[in-house]
């Protein structure tokens, strides 16, 4: 893939356990913070925020896919979770979708 850029979108191309915990699914987004050289592991600079754990890690270009062009989502009316357009009751909440 190409350029990995500091503030892109990206999904994670695999799932990623540490000490046990889940801290990625495939196909979470994760937003590049910044690129820090890994002076062990070269391939793992680009510093991610995993959203389950609240922790930082650094991933290859190998773990990250592109998102292509933001995924179009409806806002729930009462918790504000992004839906898929194509359902029609909140993944999250369980309310109607307008
Ligand atoms: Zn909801």
């Amino acid at each position: 893939m190409g350029n990995i850029e500091v503030g892109g979108e990206y999904r994670v191309a695999r799932p990623f356990v540490v000490l046990g915990e889940l801290v990625f699914k495939a196909g979470d987004r994760v937003t590049v913070e910044k690129i820090d050289p890994n002076p062990e592991r070269p391939a793992n600079r680009y510093v991610v925020l995993s959203e389950r754990v609240n922790k930082r890690f650094q991933l290859s270009e190998q773990d990250l896919l592109p998102c292509g062009p933001p995924a179009r989502t409806v806002a729930c009316p009462i918790c504000a979770e992004p839906n898929d357009p194509l359902v029609r009751h909140c993944v999250k909440c369980g309310a109607l979708l307008p």
